[in-house]
């Protein structure tokens, strides 16, 4: 960048006065560079070159060319994720009508993560879970690692949480997410499934039954994964109780 450019930039920075907070913090753990653009405002120029605005839609959520919601960067974090004790979801129409942590900006996965399932792929290193070494993505393998230490001190104090971690339904798969082109967070190898068959899943109620939140996964299973910047998909009106995803910027106080 040539002296004057940067002065502009500067410039142009101090008039659009301090990025939002959580801006700043994506780029903690995803690969993007924070920049003020006259016309877009605030957002992230990321490791392809792209330019991903802060909030690019007047509406808050835009959609694509056949009708599918796109999330702005600012959306992530609507509604804000509560970790702690488990809390059950109400999954009548008069419920929260959104999924905390659901909101995906799939650019921004794709440039730190990786674009395509081999660039990803070859960024898979594996990790121990419980009898089995599972492919998760280099990024967020350590973070895994420290939940299995975590959960191996629960497991002295409480045995039963055992059949929870063991025979899980995985963890990296290229593929999008059911009835979406959105690519699901295993695609990505930041996402692992714990036991299905003590899981439940809102796609499993019955046709004409109404939805009704279920769980059985324990609080300190839980715990243990939150603790270390995993999101629970048990706490979404969608729910899916096996799933884990690394998102820390939803977990870290300081991003709100
Ligand atoms: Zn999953």
């Amino acid at each position: 960048m040539t002296a004057a450019l940067l002065l502009a930039t500067l410039l142009a920075q101090a008039g659009a006065g301090a990025p939002p907070r959580g801006l700043t913090c994506l780029t903690r753990w995803y690969d993007g560079e924070v920049q003020h653009q006259p016309d877009a405002g605030w957002g992230l120029t990321l490791s392809n070159g792209v330019f991903v605005p802060w909030t690019s839609r007047t509406d808050g959520v835009g959609v694509d060319p056949e009708g599918e919601a796109i999330p702005s960067l600012a959306d992530i974090y609507e509604p804000p994720y509560a970790a702690g004790p488990i809390v059950p979801v109400d999954t009548s129409d008069a419920g929260s009508p959104v999924d905390p942590g659901r909101a995906r900006v799939e650019e921004l996965f794709r440039a730190t993560y990786g674009a395509s399932r081999d660039a990803v792929q070859a960024r898979l290193t594996k990790v121990r879970f419980f009898g089995l070494r599972y492919p998760f993505h280099e990024r967020a393998a350590p973070a895994l690692e420290r939940v299995v230490a975590r959960l191996q001190e629960a497991l002295k104090h409480e045995p039963k949480l055992l059949p929870f971690l063991r025979e899980i339904g995985g963890t990296w798969h290229w593929r999008t997410i059911k009835r979406s082109r959105a690519l699901s967070s295993h695609a990505f190898g930041i996402a692992i499934d714990i036991n299905v068959e003590r899981s439940n899943y809102w796609r499993w109620t019955y046709r004409g039954q109404p939805m009704v939140w279920k769980n059985r996964v324990p609080q300190a299973v839980v715990d243990a994964f939150e603790a270390e910047g995993f999101i629970w998909g048990g706490r979404w009106k969608h729910y899916d109780t096996m799933h884990f995803e690394y998102r820390p910027e939803l977990l870290s106080p300081d991003c709100r």
